[in-house]
């Protein structure tokens, strides 16, 4: 069936242009203000069904306008959205990010619906675990609330991809129910407990995470590429795409969508990650999250 349920955040980011960020107590003026689509969960759900994969959303909205465009842009994207509950006491998941003429950013988020994710809403819609044969994970809903679905899928037999960002630790004995963890460089200098400053470092790590029962773990390395280890700590690594970046913002999130597309249609882990590494090479020379991400065509004409 090729099914990935997608559990995970849907927000609505507003990007504020500014020429400096605003000191303590300074009031300024903005050069620019636009709206976009965002949310781990939902750039990943785009990803994957740009990238040629079938991705149904499962997370929360409140019941606004930003919640009503966000379904919409799914919906445009080819994503199923009929698993997306609407939360009448919460507003739709917002970000607000300045960025100044440098590029330096800061970030406030509202998770607002994203945390109404709770075991009683997962236990409402547990047919959702029927129809999917991989689960893909972020951990922009409560924790507690991941936690509990990776144990779910585990026992439906449901394969679970965990995206461990924003960084933070689950229950030590869930790393076993875990079939890939996609790291990027600090999610796993924090997870091993490792500097991972040097490549010989960087398999340290990965073997850590083995050591804790994932049964593989794929590292994003920005513009070194990306590796991958498996159970028997065989490594494979696969370089990047020379390209010049401009804005690596969604760079993983691609990554992640490609690699999931590609896989799930049974492609070899390797070859998934070559194509999963020219979408981000791709989506780094675009600036914005969803905007940057490409399609198929435009990366199997990138590959060739
Ligand atoms: P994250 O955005 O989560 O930190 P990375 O920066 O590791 O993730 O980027 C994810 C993937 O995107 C990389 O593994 C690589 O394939 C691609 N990528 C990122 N930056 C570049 C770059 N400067 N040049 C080419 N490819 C890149």
């Amino acid at each position: 069936m090729n099914q990935v349920l997608v559990v995970g955040s849907l927000n609505m980011d507003t990007v504020i242009t500014v020429e400096n960020l605003p000191k303590d107590g300074e009031t300024i003026i903005a050069k620019d203000v636009s709206r976009f689509c965002g949310g781990k969960g939902s750039n990943q759900a785009i990803a994957i069904a740009r990238l040629g994969g079938n991705a149904i959303m499962f997370g929360k909205l409140g019941n606004d306008e930003n919640g009503r465009e966000l379904i919409t842009r799914l919906k445009k994207e080819g994503v199923t959205t009929e698993y997306i509950g609407i939360e009448e006491s919460a507003s739709t998941g917002s970000a607000f990010i300045n960025v100044d003429r440098r590029g330096t950013n800061t970030i406030v988020v509202d998770p607002g619906a994203n945390y109404s994710m709770d075991k009683k809403y997962i236990n409402e819609k547990s047919a959702v675990f029927s129809v999917a044969n991989y689960c893909l994970l972020q951990y922009e809903i409560p924790m507690e609330t991941v936690e509990f679905i990776i144990t779910k899928c585990y026992e439906e037999g449901v394969k679970v991809i965990v995206n461990p960002s924003p960084v933070a630790e689950i229950k030590e004995d869930l790393y076993k129910k875990i079939d890939i963890l996609i790291v990027n460089e600090t999610e796993l200098s924090e997870l091993s407990g490792m500097e991972v400053l040097e490549d010989v470092f960087i398999r340290k790590a990965m073997s850590v995470l083995i050591n804790k029962g994932v049964r593989c773990v794929i590292a994003t390395l920005g513009p070194k590429g990306s590796l991958y280890m498996d159970a028997n700590y065989k490594v494979e690594y696969q370089e990047a795409f020379k390209v010049d970046a401009i804005d690596t913002t969604a760079a993983g999130d691609t990554f992640t969508g490609a690699l999931i597309a590609s896989f799930v249609k049974g492609g070899d882990l390797k070859a998934s990650m070559r194509f999963a590494n020219a979408a981000g090479a791709i989506a780094v020379q675009t600036k914005g999250a969803q905007n940057s991400i490409p399609k198929y065509a435009d990366v199997e004409k990138f590959i060739a």
